[in-house]
């Protein structure tokens, strides 16, 4: 028997309404179609599979690929009163786990990939029904992506032993390839794929090269009010560049690294969720988790690492949807440098790594609309023009073109 979607919605989760393409995911999965589901982080998709977990007979199986991860989203689910356990190495339950599992008595259950292939995990399978598999951070399962984890091979056979039961692959990192690989490596069809939507209007883009970056940097602060975020590319530059534009003591301003001690980091994180005025300046190390809605402007003082961590650091702005902006200062160095280390990397990693830095190359480098390149690099296909990233509010190459096309056409 199967539950009205819309009444577990309010019921269970408390939700006046689906958000994005959640319908749409829930919908497909309902309907026991395979489904790969790209949406953004924040989007909601453990709702994608949390919420058939309750509404369908059967167990829901989600393969996390990390314990702190799985844990987290568990307390959660079991806040809301839905009955879940997970298997992994630091649980000490297992035997309550697997019986109730057997009666019938789990909507979830968490495992690591590596568990979810065993032959004892498979033959605990067979003894109750399965509502559905749910695979997050199924980026993990390609080369291609920015964190494959073997394991994530060998779910394959599971999968097939259970060709019934619908399985729903979610990430919120895709290029076209890492995309195509996940389709592929977990049996899905490529109708079965969903995108949401990437953008973030309210936040401006913008690229400059780097000429003088303290200085540069320092007059984005002075003249950005608001809570913002300096992204650092090393723990010492991350530590200078707060003692720099701390100096002048106009506003405060504080770091944060996975080097510092603890209670510091902690400090330092708790003061700037209070503040309304903050800069932090920080490694990538910061953010992950932290929901403060109203940071005004995210600054890169250097590439990042991928298209995909762009987004996602620069997506830290503007969550209150307020005016906000994200600054990239960038030089040539950085991408000699991401080439020299592609040269130390296994050879099957290397392709998905020049990948990656040629994405970055088209962000910086473009003449056009940089929400543009990234929302076609998430699978969209935006407006040639937004009107709210720094080509489309000056066109940079517009006198450049004309003389080029001029040149052009008197040669
Ligand atoms: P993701 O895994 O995509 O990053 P989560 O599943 O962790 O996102 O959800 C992010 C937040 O959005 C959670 O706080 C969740 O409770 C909330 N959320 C999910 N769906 C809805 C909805 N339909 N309406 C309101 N809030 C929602
Ligand atoms: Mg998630």
């Amino acid at each position: 028997m199967t539950r009205d979607p819309l009444d577990v919605l309010h019921e269970t989760f408390g939700f006046p309404a689906f958000r994005g393409v959640q319908q749409q995911v829930v919908t497909r999965v309902l309907a026991r179609q395979n489904t790969l589901a790209i949406m953004p982080t924040g989007a909601g998709k453990s709702l994608c599979y949390q919420l058939p977990a309750v509404a369908l007979d059967g167990c829901c199986i989600v393969i996390s690929p990390l314990i702190a991860l799985m844990h987290d989203q568990l307390r959660a689910a079991q806040a809301l009163g839905i009955r879940a356990a997970s298997l992994t190495s630091v649980d000490t339950d297992w035997q309550e786990t697997q019986d109730r599992f057997r009666a019938g008595e789990l909507d979830l259950l968490y495992v690591a990939p590596e568990r979810a292939s065993s032959d004892g995990f498979r033959s605990l399978l067979a003894r109750a029904p399965i509502a559905l598999f749910a695979i997050d951070e199924a980026h993990c399962v390609s080369e291609w992506g920015h964190d494959f984890r073997p394991d994530y091979r060998l779910l394959r056979p599971l999968l097939d032993s259970f060709p019934d039961c619908p399985r729903l692959a979610l990430t919120a990192t895709a290029d076209a390839h890492t995309r195509e690989d996940i389709l592929k490596q977990l049996g899905i069809a490529p109708d079965g794929m969903v995108i949401a939507g990437f953008d973030r209007p309210n936040i401006r883009y913008a690229v400059h090269p780097r000429d003088g970056l303290t200085r540069q940097i320092g007059d984005l602060v002075a003249t950005n009010p608001g809570p913002g975020i300096v992204y650092a590319q090393t723990r010492a530059a991350t530590e200078k560049l707060a003692e720099q534009l701390g100096r002048d003591g106009r506003r405060p301003v504080r770091a944060y690294h996975a080097g510092m001690p603890p209670e510091e980091r902690r400090a330092n994180q708790d003061a700037f969720i209070a503040s309304e005025d903050m800069v932090m300046v920080a490694t990538v190390a910061f953010g992950m988790g932290i929901d403060k809605p109203d940071v005004r402007f995210v600054v890169h003082a250097g590439l990042p690492k991928s298209i995909e961590g762009y987004y996602q650091e620069s997506g830290r702005a503007g969550r209150d949807g307020e005016p906000a902006e994200a600054h990239l200062f960038w030089g040539a160095e950085d991408f000699a440098r991401a080439r020299m280390r592609i040269g130390e990397i296994e050879a099957e990693r290397q392709a998905g790594e020049r990948a990656r830095i040629a994405a970055l190359g088209a962000l910086v480098e473009t003449g056009g609309c940089r929400r543009a390149v990234l929302l076609r690099h998430f699978g969209e296909s935006p407006p040639e023009q937004c009107g709210n990233c720094d080509n489309c509010l000056s066109p940079p190459d517009s006198v450049d073109a004309t003389q080029t096309a001029r040149k052009l056409l008197s040669a």
